[in-house]
């Protein structure tokens, strides 16, 4: 199967791009050649996605009618699940059961439905008469194209988690996805279409990362919404810097877990191990880092074990499997390569630590555990993404709070506690942009979710990200 761009809402034959394998990560088998998109590509979906926006089509439409598009594309979206599902699970190797009925498909519809609300609720804040002789009136406008690029670890999701706030807000888009897993994202075009979202409202563009470069350095994108690592967010935002762009990045996490003496360990070890096996630990707020009152770290070592080794790993189309493929060779090799830093810096594996045995074929890695690195050492302090959790032990409650906000990243962090009042003074003093109590993971489409720190700025998800894809216009006006 071989695909072409979306642009101006059709199919479209690149003028200097090449072609890219996108690749079985269960297999390494070919499933596709898509675009890697050219400079002269991407200069043909801004110009139309500029077209799209100068005249009108979408940002001057009543918001009732782009509230109906989206929630029309979140339908569309529902009825061709199977189909989107079965191509997530090939192009990721996530478990089909995941995609179809757990995380990923009903968060985007979800996603998008909410967003097709946010829609009818766009307008300015204030109207009012601050000085003598004048109104004043906030409007709210769209910031115009945006530049919206995805990582490989949510593909679908976080293509609706952009395109969502973006097309509420009566954006138009270029939508990237990551290079390795843009098959999902291609098939969302057609729906797109049919769902009547205007032509050159939403372009797609496949490509590696110099397209990305090209769609940051172009002078006629306004905005720049990316996912990914932190390393690549600072890449973008120096180059958006020429241009005076806006930069919203969700980029990495390194979340730690924190356990008083008081938690339920066995309740913890499972929330836990979930955390940090889900998408097989390539999420940004996976759980990464334990640390654990003096006291009860043999309770929370042997829980934690035990849990993590009962997870099952397996082929994506199997029912009972928990936990697929890493996404490629390289970032098993990534991963690996922490884990033998880790043990030559002095640090213990308690379980895994290597490819399984069994499912030589694919880019798997069994879940693993590790104690006695030191915080200052690399496991502790950078993103593994990968199922692979630290154990450490921390003295008192201030000491729990240094530890995890010891790290460069801020996104996620969570606290295992009875006690509401110590709850309440963690939460207030990690350095996080989402804390979750007695659990680790969840959200919904109301929460805002962002990091603090290097982990990013602006926010996906609620009604604060459509925010982040609206510009306030001031009017003054004389009445007298
Ligand atoms: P990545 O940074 O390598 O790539 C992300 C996207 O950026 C890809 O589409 C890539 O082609 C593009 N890109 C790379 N260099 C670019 C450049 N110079 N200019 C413009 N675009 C460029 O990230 P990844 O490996 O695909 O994804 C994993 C990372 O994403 C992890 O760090 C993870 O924590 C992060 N992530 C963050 C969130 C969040 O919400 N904060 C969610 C998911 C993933």
């Amino acid at each position: 199967m071989q695909h072409k761009l979306w642009i101006n809402g059709s199919w479209t034959d690149p003028e200097d791009g090449s072609l890219m394998t996108v690749s079985d990560p269960t297999s390494g088998v070919e499933l596709a050649q898509v675009v890697n998109a050219g400079a002269k590509d991407v200069d043909r979906a801004v110009q139309a996605a500029k077209t799209a926006f100068e005249d009108g089509r979408w940002s001057k439409k009543p918001p009732r009618d782009r509230s109906y598009a989206l929630w029309k594309l979140a339908d569309l979206i529902e009825q061709h699940a199977e189909r989107l599902a079965k191509t997530e699970s090939e192009n990721t190797g996530k478990p089909y059961s995941f995609v179809s009925l757990g995380a990923d498909l009903p968060f985007a519809i979800d996603n998008l439905r909410f967003f097709a609300a946010a829609a009818r609720d766009v307008h300015g804040s204030h109207a009012g008469e601050f000085t003598d002789g004048f109104t004043s009136m906030f409007r709210r406008e769209p910031v115009g194209v945006v530049a919206q690029i995805a990582p490989w670890n949510y593909p679908l999701m976080m293509a609706i988690w952009k395109l969502g706030p973006a097309l509420a807000a009566g954006c138009t888009t270029i939508l990237k996805p990551a290079p390795g897993t843009p098959l999902s994202t291609l098939l969302l075009a057609e729906l797109i279409a049919e769902a009547g979202i205007p032509e050159g409202v939403v372009n797609i563009i496949t490509g590696g990362n110099e397209a990305g470069q090209v769609l940051v350095e172009h002078p006629d994108v306004r905005m720049v919404s990316l996912t990914g690592s932190t390393g690549t967010g600072k890449k973008v935002m120096k180059t958006a810097a020429d241009t005076l762009k806006r930069v919203h990045l969700e980029l990495g996490g390194k979340a730690p877990l924190l356990v008083f003496d008081d938690a339920d360990v066995e309740a913890f070890a499972g929330k836990a191990t979930i955390g940090a096996t889900f998408n097989t630990g390539q999420d940004c707020t996976a759980a990464t880092r334990i640390y654990v009152a003096e006291d009860r770290m043999k309770d929370v070592q042997e829980a934690v074990v035990e849990a993590m080794r009962g997870v099952v790993i397996g082929m994506p189309f199997d029912d009972d499997t928990q936990m697929g493929p890493l996404i490629s060779s390289v970032q098993r090799e990534r991963v690996q390569g922490f884990v033998e830093r880790a043990k030559a810096a002095g640090a213990k594996v308690l379980t895994g630590g290597s490819a399984p045995k069994a499912l030589a074929d694919g880019f798997f890695f069994e879940p693993t555990v590790i104690v006695q690195a030191d915080q200052k050492s690399e496991i502790i302090q950078s993103e593994v993404f990968g199922p692979v959790l630290t154990i450490n032990t921390f003295k008192n409650e201030e000491e729990a709070v240094r530890l995890a906000n010891d790290v460069n990243f801020g996104l996620a962090a969570s606290v295992f506690t009875k006690d509401v009042a110590r709850a309440m003074r963690v939460v207030r003093d990690l350095e996080y942009g989402t804390v979750w109590v007695n659990d680790h993971i969840p959200l919904t489409s109301e929460t805002p979710h962002g990091g603090f720190k290097q982990s990013g700025f602006g926010k996906d998800l609620s009604a604060e990200a459509v925010s982040d894809y609206q510009v306030t216009k001031h009017v003054m006006i004389a009445n007298t």
